[in-house]
């Protein structure tokens, strides 16, 4: 058992107004006086702002005058001042974990009625921390060193810019992206809103710098398996699945594609979505990085039958990069931060099927358009049909898995802004009339407003309303082949039917499918709706609860590009801030277990919400990684035979508290 109590102790007592804050309700004199005949207690006083700088230096002479030991502040929340008091007793000589701190402004005046009360309140509280504080002792916070490199999962717009930006600096970066390319969904689009930058002339330059960065080793058709270890000292396992083609030796010249059996695509292009068609041997897209094609294994002839002419081998001659024999490899890697970059997913409009999405064959998601507008997609940026007609009419419909309590609650954010871009770039392309269904527009960004009204401008129709069936009833032979829009237009407050040639689904954006396995592998929270939870979603939007644990872009929720690559640069100086400090320092008030008590129950292992405690086969005991301890204190509450303890929780110390509070 560690710490006997402090019977020897010289406690001194504040208590800080805050101004009215606790002055206006508790009676501060009152309670400055009571605390002052309370056992233990040398000095108690009261003090406008004890915060401030006269306030602390009261503190600081009064424990070198006084000689005090332990110090008990009176005053606001400990997640605001509970370091600046430490600090304070720290500068006084005094070891910072002696001091404690009694919350009475949230937990006391601003939640009362009646002074009397508030102030009787106040006197339980303060006498149960002069109680604890006897039992304090001297603790020191725990210092690791922080292995410098970097390691970044997702490849998007928000896993490249994190990536360059720690590369500028010299850091070492590790780029893991699941897919044969790194460049997420923009890679798919052919401009962008506001602006109408054209995507790929913004985003190539960058994922051409990342292929060229001496610092980012970029891991691409690669996925973490596993996860270990604490902040500055990760240890993660990386799987590498094979591409076929020897990376080293490929020169990304594209022939052995050129001499593929099949001499026209076969299998729809995953990164078209389906909307053009491969070869088993490709480029995912032509700006692919890394540069080099990759061979489907499910396709190819060679997998299938061992029966292939290998045109492709002869082709890259004794370049000799073709390897049929490749396994998947696993890599590990340490690392002392993580930046997860994971991104999102479009909804399935499958989902709900009175859209007619995989029904009628001339219903897209937007992500489709934005393949089919692209000068470099399946089309060549022509807009033509399933059914082989250019659309006259087309019909945008927003919110399809966004804003709906059956699929979907939150905005999509972005939505509203692409549609007006697709708007503007199908009318561009067709010449159709353009009708664009919408509950509300939300455009509110820099320039997004001006962009809604050139639109406007354009001639695009706007109806206020969502519509409730996309159907195939023709009434009439000139609505033949079209698919029949049925809205309520809750602006003139009638029904309408509109026969269109072509529908867009506005898609919301999702977790992706794998969110919960991958938040579980880096030990993450996620929110009710799956988005990876931050630690604070003002005070601390990138960073979580797992220390060393970085978020940037779409997986922590719905945002557009400038947003994603504003705080993909923020994750990147979080990394920078610890590289550069050099080590990490960390809280003492962890758990401990006591071996000579522990049984080997594992019940503390199993409630360990941080994967801190493993249990060591030989001893047969539970053990505790004091660098995975977050001092939640589960284990401690769990442990049936009391070996289980937390430093600053300890049970002597809570028993004085209750007694404190009670007697
Ligand atoms: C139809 C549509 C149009 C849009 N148009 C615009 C626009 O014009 N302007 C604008 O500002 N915004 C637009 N957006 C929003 C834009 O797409 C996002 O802001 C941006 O893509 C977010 O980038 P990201 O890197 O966070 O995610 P993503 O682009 O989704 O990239 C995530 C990357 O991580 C990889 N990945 C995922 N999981 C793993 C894993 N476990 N291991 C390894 N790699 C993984 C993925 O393969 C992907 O490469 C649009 C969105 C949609 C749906």
């Amino acid at each position: 058992m560690k710490g006997n109590g402090n019977h020897n102790a010289r406690i001194g007592v504040y208590v800080c107004h805050c101004g009215t804050n606790i002055a206006g309700k508790v009676d501060v004199n009152a309670l400055a006086e009571y605390a002052g005949k309370l056992p233990g207690v040398i000095v108690s006083r009261e003090y406008k702002y004890m915060c401030s700088d006269p306030g602390q230096e009261l503190i600081v002479k009064d424990v070198k005058d006084l000689k005090l030991n332990r110090v008990v502040v009176a005053s606001c929340s400990p997640h605001l001042h509970e370091l600046t008091f430490r600090k304070t007793t720290a500068n006084a000589g005094q070891n910072p974990y002696l001091f404690h701190m009694v919350n009475l402004r949230e937990h006391v005046s601003w939640v009362s009625e009646d002074p009397i009360a508030a102030t009787e309140k106040s006197k339980a509280l303060v006498k149960a921390a002069v109680l604890r504080a006897v039992w304090h002792e001297e603790l020191e916070p725990r210092r690791f060193p922080v292995n410098p490199n970097v390691l970044i999962v997702g490849g998007g717009i928000a896993g490249i810019h994190a990536a360059l930006t720690l590369a500028s600096a010299g850091k070492q970066v590790y780029l893991v992206e699941r897919e044969p390319s790194i460049g997420g969904h923009m890679a798919q689009f052919d401009k962008t809103f506001p602006t109408l930058d054209c995507a790929a002339c913004i985003l190539t330059p960058k994922m051409t710098a990342v292929k060229q960065s001496s610092n980012i080793h970029l891991y691409s058709l690669s996925e973490v398996s596993e996860v270990s270890g604490f902040v500055g000292n990760f240890k993660v396992k990386v799987k590498k699945y094979p591409r076929y083609i020897d990376e080293a030796k490929c020169v990304g010249c594209g022939e052995c594609i050129e001499e593929c059996v099949y001499k026209e695509g076969k299998y729809p292009n995953e990164f078209d979505l389906g909307l053009g068609k491969r070869k088993p041997i490709y480029m995912s897209f032509p700006q692919a990085v890394p540069s080099i094609p990759l061979i489907d294994s499910a396709t190819c002839i060679e997998f299938k039958s061992h029966k292939c002419p290998k045109g492709c081998v002869e082709k890259c001659g004794d370049r000799n990069a073709i390897d049929f024999t490749q396994k998947v490899e696993e890599v590990e890697l340490e690392v002392g931060t993580i930046i997860m970059a994971t991104g999102f997913k479009t909804f399935d409009p499958r989902r709900l099927p009175q859209y007619g999405y995989g029904k009628f064959p001339n219903v897209y998601t937007s992500l489709e358009i934005e393949r089919l507008v692209n000068a470099s997609g399946p089309t060549l940026g022509q807009v033509i049909l399933r059914d082989g007609r250019r659309p006259e009419s087309i019909g945008i419909l927003h919110c399809i898995g966004s804003r709906d309590e059956n699929t979907n609650k939150y905005c999509s954010r972005v939505c509203c802004m692409y549609s007006l871009k697709l708007a503007h770039l199908l009318k561009e392309k067709t010449g159709a009339h353009l009708y664009n269904f919408y509950i509300d527009m939300r455009t509110p960004g820099k320039g997004f407003e001006e962009f809604y009204k050139r639109v406007l401008d354009e001639g695009v129709s706007f109806i206020r309303g969502k519509v409730a069936e996309v159907s195939g009833w023709a009434q009439s032979p000139a609505e033949e082949g079209k698919m029949i829009l049925r809205v309520e237009d809750t602006l003139l407050g009638i029904i309408r039917r509109i026969p269109v040639d072509m529908v867009v689904l506005s898609t919301g954006l999702e977790p992706q499918a794998d969110q919960q396995e991958v938040r579980r592998l880096f030990n993450l929270g996620c929110s009710a709706e799956g988005w990876f939870l931050e630690r604070h979603p003002k005070l601390a939007p990138v960073d979580t609860f797992t220390d060393g644990i970085f978020l940037a872009g779409c997986n922590q929720g719905p945002k557009d590009i400038p947003d994603t690559v504003a705080q993909a640069g923020a994750a990147a100086a979080q990394c920078m801030a610890h590289i550069d400090k050099g080590f990490v320092e960390m809280e003492p008030n962890t758990a401990w277990i006591d071996e000579e008590l522990c049984s080997g129950c594992h019940v503390c292992i199993g409630m360990c919400p941080y994967s801190a405690i493993h249990f060591d086969t030989e001893k047969k005991v539970a053990v505790l990684n004091e660098a995975l301890c977050k001092g939640c204190g589960s284990c401690v509450a769990a442990c049936p035979s009391g070996s289980a303890q937390q430093n600053l929780f300890r049970d002597e110390q809570l028993f004085a508290e209750v007694e404190g509070v009670l007697v």
